[in-house]
């Protein structure tokens, strides 16, 4: 615990990677990734990989498990062996099992699930490379993919989290942050400030709480254009206009550059026959 205090997270107003206490990791995002998939999304979230796939609305099996008035939403969160520096055991735990239940519920309320009954939505979260805020890289993606899919929605779910280090909030908690800070607090919430996903580790005052949550909400929104400038580079790429066939020119410079061949091949046959 010592050491812990000891622990400079921030100096001078910068954090270890350098960044402001009010600054995202950089983040990379691709939508339809997957061609097996209906819909699809890979995103790079700092030292984060993560790929999300939907399928459906199709059939559900075990059929017991299907609603007669509404789609269900099933969601697996599964992070690979090599994802973290220990190899981890493969299959689910109870992290795992978790994660995948708060990601459910962070996506289910913007999704039109009594358009499809009697059917299910599968959304797959593979986090590849592990480096704090997984669940949150995940439901952004997951949404993106939703999107992807075709799946009516009332909005876009954008996640985040907040957390304290060394005593200050700061946004978006990268490994180091995660294991050895006061707080983590992961949000989720649509561009309208509904929020879908809450989640607290750690201690904050009310005060703190409060600008937490405003500093979670200036990150969601960023995270939001970055999914819209996912979806819009897939699906609104402007029309790539038909080459243009080039113009006739009036004369046939082609023509004459072989009219002009076939008189310097003649006048070379003529001087070799002199020789
Ligand atoms: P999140 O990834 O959403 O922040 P946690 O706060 O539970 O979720 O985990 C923080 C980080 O701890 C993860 O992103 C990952 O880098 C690491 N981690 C989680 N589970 C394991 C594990 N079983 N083995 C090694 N590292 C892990």
């Amino acid at each position: 615990m010592r050491m812990e205090e000891e622990r400079a997270f921030i100096v001078d107003g910068r954090r270890l990677d350098g960044r402001a206490v009010d600054e995202l990791r950089p983040i990379k995002m691709e939508v339809g990734v997957l061609h097996r998939a209906d819909g699809s999304c890979y995103i790079e979230w700092g030292g984060n990989k993560v790929m999300a796939a939907v399928y459906g609305p199709r059939e559900v099996h075990p059929r017991h498990l299907q609603e007669s008035n509404r789609a269900i939403m099933r969601c697996r969160y599964n992070m690979a062996s090599f994802s973290v520096e220990e190899r981890r055991r493969p299959g689910p735990d109870r992290r795992s099992i978790e994660v995948s239940k708060v990601s459910r519920e962070a996506l289910e309320p913007v999704v039109f699930l009594g358009y499809y009954p009697r059917s299910v939505i599968d959304v797959f979260i593979e986090v590849l490379q592990a480096d704090a805020g997984t669940r949150t890289a995940g439901i952004n993606a997951a949404s993106a993919a939703l999107a992807d899919a075709g799946i009516p929605m009332r909005n876009l779910v954008s996640a985040c989290s907040v957390g304290k280090v060394d005593g200050e909030l700061v946004l978006d908690l990268m490994k180091e942050e995660d294991n050895y800070g006061q707080a983590d607090m992961p949000v989720a919430m649509t561009p309208r400030g509904e929020i879908t996903l809450l989640q607290m580790d750690g201690h904050l005052t009310r005060e703190e709480f409060e600008r937490a949550l405003e500093m979670a909400m200036q990150g969601c929104r960023r995270l939001y254009e970055i999914q819209r400038d996912a979806l819009i580079r897939r699906y609104a790429a402007p029309e790539q206009p038909e080459p243009e066939k080039p113009e006739k020119p009036e004369e046939e410079p082609q023509e004459s550059f072989e009219q002009d061949m076939e008189e310097f091949e003649e006048s070379e046959e003529v001087s070799e026959n002199d020789e």
